[in-house]
């Protein structure tokens, strides 16, 4: 009765913490927001048209991740799209790009294993619209792309043509998607066929455009902060680009978003070391330096597209980090950060909900930080040790105590 009353008592809680950590991320994975709710009267009485969810920069491990970094942060993804999907249920997902991070350099056979993992991850989405664009993690920044790599993203996702573009209408609102680094190539050949794309894509727009995305100033009222309306643009086509439009630097954003990371975390520029959060406020953190053709596209590029499709949205990626600025045009452009661990603690993604008057609500979700994740696994660790040693002790003492009473 004892040993099985010390073995239910010790074996539960050993058990308890051994899973504990995949229980945890379970709940952990919950997103921070729900989907947008503007409290005016016009919102009240505006028709939600599409909800979309926007991630950019999974940076799904290759060879160079160690395997344990790989495991967790796929587990952290996959468990992430199913607590958004089950708790937001999105009409559809884009994926803005560096779906990989060794896309580039991969092997056919590292290639098929990445998108075998992100179809794990999909598994969810399965059935609803989701839509991937290149990044320069999967074909290469410009000047390193090669038919080979090319061809070898755009046959995992049969939405793209060859150059990696796409064009589709959903619920009347229509979407764009370029493969920006082959824009960012100015004066090459990839750039002039871009050319023929974005060209190509106007027609159809002016052909596709629908009457009823038109409204009248008078109706169009803001109420908060994150709500656009189509006073903020013409009622174009969202346009879906990995690398962002031409910025200076980022005092165009609304407010610095500067990546809060630990020593393990890869952010390029500056970003708060999590020891240092308190320091937040001194200023001195660098902003992140955005090479022309790079990390961002060319300020003539970006005119042209701006002239050529008029987009009502401009949604990108690639810097890691939030930014939403309204453009001299217009029209906004909103960079969504990384959905991954692997840049940044506290990774996150964007709600962009669609009226059916042209105007759109956008808001961003914040996932679990990854520091926080750790410190329960160190406490995994340690309740683990504890009830091992514990464990051992009293088997030992129970095993003395049967001897002795044996022999007498
Ligand atoms: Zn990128």
């Amino acid at each position: 009765m004892q040993k099985s009353v010390f073995r239910l008592s010790y074996l539960l809680p050993l058990l308890i913490s051994a899973f504990a950590p995949w229980i945890l991320l379970y709940f952990l994975a919950n997103p921070s927001c729900m989907w947008p709710i503007s409290n005016d009267e016009i919102s009240k009485t505006h028709d939600v048209n599409l909800r979309a969810m926007v991630v950019g920069d999974l940076h799904i491990g290759g060879p160079t991740t160690v395997w344990f970094d790989r495991m967790r942060r796929d587990a952290f993804m996959k468990a992430s799209f199913k607590r958004a999907f089950e708790k937001l249920r999105p009409d559809m997902l884009l994926i803005l790009g560096d779906l990989s991070d060794w896309g580039r350099k991969s092997s056919k056979e590292e290639w098929n294993s990445v998108i075998l993992r992100f179809k794990d991850m999909m598994i969810y989405f399965k059935g609803s619209q989701y839509h991937v664009i290149p990044g320069n993690h999967d074909i290469g920044d410009y000047y390193q792309i090669t038919d080979t790599l090319l061809q070898q993203f755009t046959d995992s996702f049969p939405s793209l043509d060859e150059m990696g573009n796409s064009f589709f209408v959903l619920r009347n609102i229509s979407f764009v998607s370029l493969n920006a680094m082959a824009l960012a190539c100015d004066h090459c050949s990839m750039h002039n066929s871009m050319k023929v794309a974005v060209e190509g894509y106007k027609i159809a727009l002016q052909q596709a455009e629908p009457d009823d995305m038109y409204m009248s100033i008078e109706e169009n009222q803001s109420a908060d902060r994150h709500r656009h309306s189509i006073q903020d643009s013409s009622a174009g086509p969202v346009l879906l680009t990995h690398l962002p439009l031409y910025r200076e630097d980022e005092s165009v954003c609304g407010s610095l978003d500067i990546p809060i990371c630990a020593p393990w975390h890869e952010v390029e520029g500056g970003c708060i070391h999590l020891l240092e959060l308190s320091k937040k406020s001194s200023g001195h953190y660098k902003r992140q330096n955005y090479r022309k053709n790079i990390d961002m596209l060319s300020l003539n590029t970006t005119n042209y597209l701006l002239s050529a499709l008029k987009p009502r949205l401009v949604l990108s990626a690639h810097a890691h980090r939030f930014c939403s600025r309204l453009l001299d045009t217009g029209t906004r452009e909103v960079t969504v950060s990384t959905f991954t661990w692997r840049n940044r603690d506290d990774p996150s993604f964007l709600l962009v909900q669609f009226y059916k008057d042209g105007s759109y609500d956008i808001q961003q979700c914040f996932l679990v930080r990854e520091s926080v994740v750790v410190l329960l696994h160190l406490f995994q660790g340690i309740l683990l040790f504890v009830l091992l040693v514990f464990g051992g002790h009293r088997c030992w003492k129970l095993r003395k105590s049967n001897k002795l009473h044996l022999k007498s």
